[in-house]
């Protein structure tokens, strides 16, 4: 049996236990060739631990990985309806890219699906979000049928993106009730599960069965500590698995979860590619738990790689529990129920809330009882821990 002590980590904590990455050196002379392959093409691209390789082999490795994550479990059957969320970004540059190559080999390799894109217009809500001009253009490059909806749409419905308009179908009193929400943290944790809402309602409207997602290994990572750290522990597998099967008819795939930002980076710069998205840039004052969830991650995958791949691994090991009953808001098993630790959370803001209250206070049962009411009361029992810390700033009517 095996026992680690405190005393073990020394006073580093468990720092030594993880393996900095050993720094590689750039290719050297002009006149290198690639190791990989037969031929005497220049190696121009050098990836952490591979070799020096050619433009080619490097884009042969990087498909492989896509088309060997969709093949490895045989997720996708001939002929399936796929819905691709585009939102400018490096990373679904790169998955746009790939399923286009995918499709465009001979028939014995092609992957036999059929493809639309979804393009969620934010600029309702954010004013440094894509220019919509900039999007229209580059889809249009690409002979996938394109499709748009405003992040605030009020009937749910996307429109064909070569005639939308920013302008169109947009639901005001949302806006509003978002843009007045203080903290940044409930922002962008209500945005996260807005949009999945958003994507269901319009894969169901373009009668597709498969959402490909473009997150990367990097970000799963930093989505399964965000989410462990805003109480959606219930959820945070299907969060990062790599077929997501939360809403009933709908599969959400993520093609390229095994592919990390220097292969992104390397693979838009060999493809001519550039991110249509300012994103990303996001402002160093933002102290919201994914921005720094976000920068912790990324800091660690620039020394110590293989400790990211190791959390992100982790979540595939996580089973998310069975459960008859859905949040009615982001579709994950209802924790309310039978949970200890939730019961003790609510117990402890009764008790803040009641703290003059002397005749409230004095009784443990009557504070317990009133957490159980407090846990299972009303609307609110419909929805789960995660999306009762959003109510607490956002109108209920949004939610259920
Ligand atoms: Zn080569
Ligand atoms: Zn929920």
């Amino acid at each position: 049996m095996c026992s680690i002590g405190e005393d073990d980590f020394g006073d580093e904590g468990g720092l030594h236990a993880m393996v900095k990455d050993v720094q590689i050196s750039p290719i050297q002379a002009e006149t290198e060739i690639c190791k990989k392959c037969d031929s005497s093409n220049k190696a121009t691209v050098k990836l952490m631990f591979r070799d020096q390789e050619c433009t080619d082999c490097f884009l042969v490795y990087a498909r492989h990985k896509f088309r060997a994550t969709l093949g490895s479990s045989k997720i996708l059957p001939k002929d399936s309806e796929v819905l691709l969320i585009f939102d400018g970004s490096s990373e679904a540059l790169v998955l746009l890219d790939m399923l286009h190559y995918a499709q465009s080999q001979n028939k014995f390799k092609r992957l036999h699906c059929s493809t639309k894109i979804l393009y969620i217009d934010e600029s309702s809500i954010n004013k440094k979000t894509c220019n919509l001009k900039e999007i229209k253009s580059f889809l249009n490059s690409y002979d996938f049928p394109a499709f748009a909806i405003n992040i605030a749409s009020k009937s749910l419905e996307c429109h064909e993106l070569q005639s939308f308009s920013s302008t169109n179908d947009g639901n005001s009193e949302w806006v509003e009730n978002y843009t007045a929400l203080k903290s940044t943290t409930t922002r962008k944790d209500l945005l996260e599960v807005h949009r999945k809402k958003l994507i269901e309602s319009v894969t169901k409207q373009l009668k597709c069965g498969f959402v490909f997602f473009p997150q990367i290994s990097t970000q799963l990572a930093s989505t399964l500590l965000t989410n462990v750290a805003l109480g959606r522990g219930a959820s945070v597998a299907s969060d990062v698995a790599l077929v997501d099967n939360r809403f009933p008819g709908i599969k959400i795939v993520r093609p390229l979860k095994d592919l990390n930002q220097e292969e992104v980076d390397v693979y838009l710069k060999v493809r001519g590619l550039k991110t249509l998205c300012p994103e990303f840039s996001e402002s160093s004052k933002e102290t919201s738990i994914q921005s720094i969830t976000k920068s912790f991650v990324n800091g660690l995958q620039k020394d110590y790689s293989s400790t990211v791949s190791t959390i992100f691994r982790t979540g595939g090991k996580i089973a998310s529990k069975d459960s008859s009953k859905l949040c009615s808001y982001c579709k994950s098993p209802l924790d309310i129920e039978e949970s200890e630790t939730l019961l003790a959370t609510e117990f402890s803001r009764i008790v803040s809330e009641n703290a003059n209250q002397d005749e409230v206070t004095e009784s443990v049962n009557k504070l317990e009882k009133l957490a159980l009411q407090g846990l299972h009361d009303g609307d609110l029992a419909h929805l789960c821990h995660g999306c009762r810390n959003i109510h607490r700033d956002f109108p209920l009517e949004f939610l259920l």
